[in-house]
């Protein structure tokens, strides 16, 4: 599923993996690469519109490692600290 935020760039979500834009080939189809690169992540995965093509290489790392989902469940944490005061 290919996700666009507010602010133009756009992801690619499989399941709980994150994939960031790394480029589009020269027959149009846009090729992604783990979010989580800094773990010596080699993943990436080529789409074509809204089809997954290939993906290439296994995860090293357990999708829990995105900071994004740790964020949520800080914020959720301490909403509901606000609510039981
Ligand atoms: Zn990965």
């Amino acid at each position: 599923m290919i996700i666009e935020k507010p602010n133009g760039k756009r992801y690619l979500k499989i399941g709980d993996y994150r994939f960031s834009y790394h480029k589009t080939l020269r027959d149009g189809r846009v090729r992604w690469k783990c979010s989580s690169s800094r773990q010596s992540c080699k993943v990436y995965v080529i789409t074509d519109g809204d089809d997954i093509v290939s993906m290439v290489h296994e995860h090293t790392h357990s999708p829990a490692v995105h900071r994004t989902k740790k964020n949520v469940k800080q914020a959720t944490k301490n909403n509901k600290k606000i609510f039981s005061e």
